[in-house]
């Protein structure tokens, strides 16, 4: 017999056939001679109520079907009498897979700290919350797929290995061959990155964005959707050494045409993920966030505040508030100036543009007041910084001139540079860090806790 899944099983209608499920035992309760047994086969949040009559099975097995243990059950499919569910399945076949003994498996039916539960991420899968958060987690790359299909947009695949340092200063992790215990080196004392794998020094990238721009500048409209890799040591609830980044690039495309899509994207997704993801949204709701549906319902009613970062200075030197971090114009703001700005001042998503070139990368557009950049960040609620983007530079001489202001290495980016020598366009991009889109979507407080093995200083055990 076929297997059936246990959400097509609990959407369908009752018909009294035979059927075989198979999954993990959640639960296990005996009232006179019948066990309950609440069977979950990671399909959906739910789980399905198999009964056993205890009479018609050997006693060894039902002492073995305890939490976690893992069974194959046939039976026939009834409207269940009791209350909490609708249907249930009266077994008249139960297959044990594996034992799971009770008295050293770490899952018990208490609920566990978030922090505990990293300390046991192979196993935390099989929460309801872990279950919840990695269904939505993938609902959301599939809906970030159809969303740019849909549009015309190209998936480019843009490497993981780079060779160029410009945007990373000192946060990559370098990628190397060479015996960290017997380096070669240069008459000059240097390592020497000749007898390296690829004759030079290379990195993880830190974003595909320069290389999605090439891609741009022939396909039109194109998204890189990977891993990117960050050395920073910043131990914060945002942020992670290994992370994935959603990063459309636009030909012709200039800065309000970057945020009309960056707001209609995040809504999409919002959209998505309500007509998709209800059970396991409305599960955090009730046991992580009571305040999760109606913020995603909030944001996806209300048009975002876009004002520049100046006028956001000004706001946040006039508020009656004590900083952790200065502020004034020049400054970078931090993620509470941020919050403050979107939870406090406006109650909705903001995108702050123009910032100071200074506190921005080399390649964003220069302002006609030469001081200012054409950026936008998309800040939301809870989060702080979700989308980093900007206007490109496309001309030529003052890209060329930042890349000396700021000191990099211009004779590496000879091929980045070839594309404003040749048929260069006005052209436009951002970065959406999909963890942080995932910590929104399901109202967890730790980016740790939205993907399946996060990558943290001193933390790579799993
Ligand atoms: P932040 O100031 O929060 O560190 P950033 O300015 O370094 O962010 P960008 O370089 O613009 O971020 O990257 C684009 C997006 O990638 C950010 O808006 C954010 O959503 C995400 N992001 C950046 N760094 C991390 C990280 N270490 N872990 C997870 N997501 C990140
Ligand atoms: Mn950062």
């Amino acid at each position: 017999m076929k297997r059936k899944r246990v959400k097509e099983l609990l959407a369908g209608p009752v018909t009294g056939e035979k059927v075989l499920v198979k999954g993990w035992v959640r639960t296990k309760r005996e009232i006179k001679n019948v066990a309950f047994v609440a069977l979950n086969d990671g399909s959906t949040i739910n789980n399905i109520q198999v009964v056993i009559d205890i009479s018609l099975f050997p006693a060894d097995l039902l002492r073995d079907i305890t939490t976690g243990a893992s069974l194959g059950v046939t039976g026939t499919l009834e409207a269940s009498q009791g209350k909490g569910q609708s249907v249930e399945i009266l077994a008249s076949e139960v297959v044990l897979y594996g034992k799971c003994d009770p008295d050293i498996y770490p899952l018990q039916k208490k609920g566990h700290s978030m922090e505990f539960l990293r300390e046991i991420a192979h196993l935390r899968f099989r929460t309801n919350t872990f279950g919840a958060v990695m269904r939505i987690r993938h609902a959301m790359a599939f809906g970030i797929h159809k969303y740019f299909n849909d549009r015309g947009f190209f998936y480019l695949h843009t490497p993981v290995i780079t060779g160029s340092d410009a945007e990373g200063a000192g946060e990559m992790f370098h990628v190397t061959t060479l015996d960290l215990n017997d380096l070669p080196h240069t008459d000059k004392g240097a390592v020497d990155f000749e007898k390296d794998f690829f004759g030079k020094p290379t990195n993880l990238t830190v974003s595909g964005q320069l290389e999605g721009e090439l891609g741009a500048l022939a396909l039109g409209e194109i998204y890189t959707f990977g891993p990117t890799f960050r050395a920073e040591n910043s131990n914060t609830p945002r942020h992670l050494a290994e992370f994935w980044m959603i990063e459309p690039e636009m030909a012709f495309w200039d800065l309000n045409d970057n945020m009309d899509m960056a707001e209609d994207f995040l809504k999409y997704l919002i959209k998505y993920a309500l007509d998709n993801c209800r059970e396991d949204l409305e599960f955090l709701n009730k046991m992580i966030d009571k305040d999760l549906i109606e913020r995603l319902e909030f944001v996806l009613a209300n048009s975002f505040v876009r004002l520049t970062y100046t006028e956001a200075i000004k706001i946040l030197e006039a508020a009656d508030h004590k900083w952790e971090y200065e502020i004034g114009w020049g400054r970078d703001l931090q993620a509470e100036h941020e919050r403050y700005l979107v939870e406090v001042h406006f109650k909705r998503p903001v995108i702050l543009t123009d910032y100071p070139k200074a506190i921005k990368a080399f390649y964003m557009k220069l302002n006609d007041d030469s001081n200012t950049v054409r950026a936008m960040d998309v800040l939301f609620p809870g989060i702080g910084e979700i989308i980093g983007g900007s206007q490109r530079e496309e001309e030529l001489d003052k890209l060329t001139r930042r890349i000396e202001e700021m000191n990099l290495p211009l004779k590496d980016l000879w091929w980045y540079l070839d594309t404003r020598k040749f048929g260069t366009v006005p052209h436009s991009g951002f970065g959406l860090g999909f963890e942080r889109l995932i910590l929104f979507m399901t109202g967890m407080s730790n980016i740790r806790d939205v993907i399946p093995f996060p990558r943290t200083p001193r933390n790579a055990e799993f």
